[in-house]
């Protein structure tokens, strides 16, 4: 069996007066769809930047696709949609297009005009994320969920094998929740991009899911590496009214 993507190993992680992490164990293998659910302040956000590097761990190891993070090179790999990344400024007045673009940069460096492949790649994610008529469109013209779905694609267009998204329905309509979860369905499954989501949807994030971790304040994980196999299918049941195993 191949390494897992991101494997976190005993970890735990300190800000200069609050613990964040305790011991916190997960493994996320390839075509995985991982919710991580949790109360306000558990830790999710900081999880997800360990796992992108952004910070480091005050204990503990880490590993992506099976190299110590130390080492690991590609971090282009793994995308990332932060928190808030649509809580927009109505005034700003980029393009889909140009925002969609700018994930580009990390891989091809900064460039005047788009190249025709770069066109060709925005164009591409922009139908991964069902946004392909609003090219042209300003961001200030977009609705949330439409503002998020951008984001998603901008990401995307680097190619990441693993994508990382913290809390990405928050400003978007009730009723297009389901809508958006339906597309990154279809990212993991059609696309095979492996996705770890944080959120507090879980009545509709578990028909889409295959994993899922819970952060809680108190006894801080509750669970283990791949947690699914070490919950009975009654536990499950209990938690979440059906199984969340595809
Ligand atoms: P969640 O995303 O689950 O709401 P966070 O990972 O953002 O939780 O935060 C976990 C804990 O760490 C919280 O108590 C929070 O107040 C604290 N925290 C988060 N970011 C910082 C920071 N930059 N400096 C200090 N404390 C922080
Ligand atoms: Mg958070």
């Amino acid at each position: 069996m191949n390494a897992p993507l991101i494997d976190i190993d005993n970890i735990s992680f300190e800000y200069e007066q609050t613990k964040a992490l305790e011991n916190i164990s997960l493994a996320v293998e390839e075509g995985d769809f991982l919710a991580i659910l949790g109360p306000n302040g558990s830790g999710k956000s900081t999880l997800l930047k360990i796992m992108l590097g952004l910070i480091k761990p005050t204990k503990g190891e880490i590993r992506l696709f099976g190299v110590d993070a130390k080492n690991f090179k590609k971090r282009e790999w793994i995308g990332y949609v932060s928190q808030k990344s649509n809580s927009f400024n109505s005034g700003f007045p980029a393009t889909v297009e140009e925002v969609v673009a700018g994930g580009l940069v990390k891989k091809t460096g900064l460039f005047r005009r788009l190249p025709k492949t770069a066109k060709a790649n925005v164009k591409e994610a922009l139908e991964a994320v069902g946004m392909e008529a609003f090219l042209d469109n300003r961001m200030n013209e977009l609705s949330g969920g439409q503002q998020q779905r951008v984001f998603i694609a901008r990401a995307l267009v680097a190619q990441p094998k693993v994508l990382i998204l913290d809390e990405p329905t928050v400003g978007i309509d009730h009723r297009n929740v389901q809508s958006f979860y339906n597309m990154l369905a279809s990212l993991n499954r059609d696309k095979d991009i492996t996705l770890v989501l944080v959120t507090h949807d879980v009545d509709t994030v578990t028909d889409r899911i295959t994993h899922v971790a819970c952060l809680n304040q108190t006894i801080h994980f509750h669970g283990f590496k791949n947690q699914l196999h070490t919950m009975s299918d009654e536990q499950r049941e209990a938690w979440y009214g059906h199984s969340v195993r595809k």
